[in-house]
């Protein structure tokens, strides 16, 4: 008599939640004292994480994700996706074009794509 075996696999599906990332663009000012040696400004070329949100594809001095002080300030002027919570003007979720205009704004400042943010 012959055995005949056999391997019952089972798979578990993994379910990764693509949770919103939430800050990772948080900027760090260090309000120095006054006479102190001046910043030295960090890596300079490649760098303009200063100037452009990876994160979320729009300038840093207007990412009201990164910044609730501008976020209040657009929802003042009434420039405000309650859905997606972020100004109307940046909700590339509503109006993916909006990607390409800042995009383009960042291809005419560095002459070069602006990065992809991670995910
Ligand atoms: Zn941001
Ligand atoms: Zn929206």
């Amino acid at each position: 008599m012959e055995l005949a075996s056999w391997v019952r696999t089972v798979s578990f599906s993994t379910l990764a939640l693509g949770g919103l990332l939430a800050a990772g663009c948080g900027k760090t000012a260090t309000p120095g004292p006054e006479g102190g040696q001046p910043a030295t400004p960090a890596s300079a070329t490649d760098d303009h994480s200063g100037w452009w949100c990876i994160e979320h594809g729009v300038p840093e001095d207007i990412c009201a994700q990164c910044n609730a002080k501008l976020a209040a300030e657009y929802r003042q002027k009434g420039d405000w996706c309650k859905e997606h919570i972020r100004p109307e003007s940046q909700c590339f979720l509503c109006n993916p074009k909006l990607a390409e205009k800042f995009a383009a704004e960042y291809e005419a400042k560095f002459g070069t794509k602006p990065p992809k943010p991670a995910g």
